[in-house]
């Protein structure tokens, strides 16, 4: 990549995977990494359903990979049922959680100040939050990209800059995930400069700033040529090994 910085490369593999597939994936990806498929200085991570983590946990704990889950509870524990706790995923050595997926917001009706909740949940636990953000295509139409960005932000901002400092924030437009449809280099970048800003004047200007949606190898490399571009969230591309890794290429 044509970046100084290191790159955070992160899979989302959704509701996808059985124990068999997912031991064919993260054979594949350590075989790949260790042939050098990507770049040494990317990193890579996978946030896979609950019922998986102790899988890949045990099958990614000698590598630099790391992982995570995609969505945690705001409660600490007790008559929550069907919820995972952020200290059940860091039982099982997760680095990070994503919250506020888009998916979850429009099925779950997860709200702003809930995924600011979830975050600090995963916060107290260890766990590195993955705000994830990110308009509609109404919304962009009508142009109110960034006062959606700015309202979704606010309540992950509210928890001040120390917190702030620990996250991850995940760009991902709703329109562009799973349609193969990508925002354009320039797009993303005019929502991550003001991403940046806003996080700069909470007093967290060095937070990873990933972007989402169709991200493949063939287009990574123009986003990731953008300055406050940080990385990827990887939906689709991240069940092929290859291709996911060739991301960070
Ligand atoms: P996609 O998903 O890469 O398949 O568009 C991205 C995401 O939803 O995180």
């Amino acid at each position: 990549s044509q970046k100084l910085k290191a790159l955070l490369v992160m899979g989302n593999w959704k509701m996808n995977g059985s124990l068999a597939a997912n031991a064919k994936l993260l054979a594949d990806l350590r075989t790949g990494l260790a042939e050098g498929v990507a770049e040494a200085s990317a990193h890579f991570a996978v946030c896979v359903p609950a019922p998986y983590l102790a899988q890949v946990a045990e099958a990614l704990k000698a590598t630099e990979i790391t992982w995570g889950a995609q969505d945690v509870s705001a409660r600490d524990a007790g008559a929550y049922t069907g919820e995972v706790s952020a200290a059940m995923l860091k039982d099982f050595a997760c680095t990070w959680v994503l919250v506020g997926h888009s998916e979850r917001r429009s099925m779950h009706a997860e709200g702003d100040e809930l995924v600011a909740e979830k975050a600090k949940a995963a916060l107290i636990r260890g766990v590195t939050p993955v705000v994830c953000v990110g308009e509609s295509l109404a919304e962009r139409d009508a142009g109110q990209v960034h006062e959606v960005i700015a309202k979704q932000l606010a309540p992950v901002i509210a928890l001040g800059a120390e917190s702030l400092r620990q996250m991850v924030v995940a760009y991902e437009p709703v329109w562009a995930i799973g349609t193969g449809r990508t925002a354009t280099p320039e797009q993303a970048q005019e929502v991550h400069a003001g991403i940046r800003q806003a996080l700069s004047a909470a007093g967290a200007p060095d937070v990873k700033v990933l972007y989402g949606g169709s991200v493949k190898s063939s287009n990574a490399a123009s986003l990731f040529a953008m300055p406050d571009i940080d990385g990827a969230l990887v939906g689709g591309a991240s069940l092929m090994a290859d291709e996911f890794l060739r991301i960070g290429a």
